[in-house]
């Protein structure tokens, strides 16, 4: 039996982190993008014929309520087996969410920029793009287990170079810190000696089959970041 790795992620370690200093290019994966509007389409479909149960998986469904305007936004649907009613939405993790400009927030998911600059272009707080990029990867990975279309999401993701240091030999410790003004070679950070090295030269004293790798920085949750989870 063979386990199957799900596929790595692709980050360009030249592209800024912050966009203060310089502007960060487009990188949208357009075929992903494709991809995740034609899933959206489809879970906020106006159709009003019956899906299956999301409780029973039954097929006896019906109409319940057209979508109007103001409300229902999307048809509810009831389950004669039984006896609930539900929309496309319900018991995925998208339930309950509101986006505001999506096709806006799909083209973004690729892009390796963080989610502060996403909150500016889309008008909402960055805690609310933190939530939609969660629930939106859980749906993802719903729609595709093998993690090839999850592997596509950059966005809010701060990446490290998989390098040793090259002053302690440390592993794990080097951070991306800028850009030389000379040459604009990517600068890191040694968090555990504190010396700045370019990346280049770290690459240079590689083995040939090196390949540089990326790590996604997992932060821990902060206390004001708990409290508005709380409240979602
Ligand atoms: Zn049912
Ligand atoms: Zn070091």
């Amino acid at each position: 039996m063979t386990i199957k790795t799900p596929p790595k992620r692709v980050f360009d370690p030249m592209l800024p982190r912050m966009g203060q200093y310089r502007s960060i290019p487009e990188t949208e994966d357009k075929a992903f993008s494709v991809w995740l509007q034609g899933q959206f389409d489809e879970i906020y479909s106006s159709s009003e014929t019956p899906p299956l149960c999301p409780h029973c998986q039954s097929g006896q469904t019906v109409l319940a309520t057209r979508a109007a305007h103001p409300k229902p936004v999307l048809p509810v649907f009831r389950c004669i087996a039984c006896d609930v009613h539900f929309r496309r939405t319900t018991g995925t993790p998208l339930w309950a969410l509101k986006f505001q400009n999506l096709t806006q927030f799909i083209g973004l998911l690729s892009q390796q920029r963080p989610v502060t600059e996403a909150a500016a272009i889309l008008g909402v707080k960055p805690v609310t793009v933190s939530r939609w990029i969660r629930r939106t990867r859980e749906w993802i990975m719903d729609l595709d287990p093998t993690g090839h279309w999850d592997s596509k999401v950059r966005l809010g993701m701060e990446i490290r170079p998989d390098i040793p240091c090259p002053n302690c030999g440390a592993t794990d410790h080097m951070h991306y810190r800028g850009f030389t003004s000379d040459t604009g070679d990517r600068l890191c950070r040694c968090d555990a000696c504190g010396q700045f090295a370019r990346l280049s030269n770290v690459l240079r004293d590689q083995g040939p089959d090196f390949v540089l790798e990326h790590r996604v920085v997992n932060r821990p949750p902060s206390t004001r970041r708990k409290t508005s989870t709380a409240v979602e």
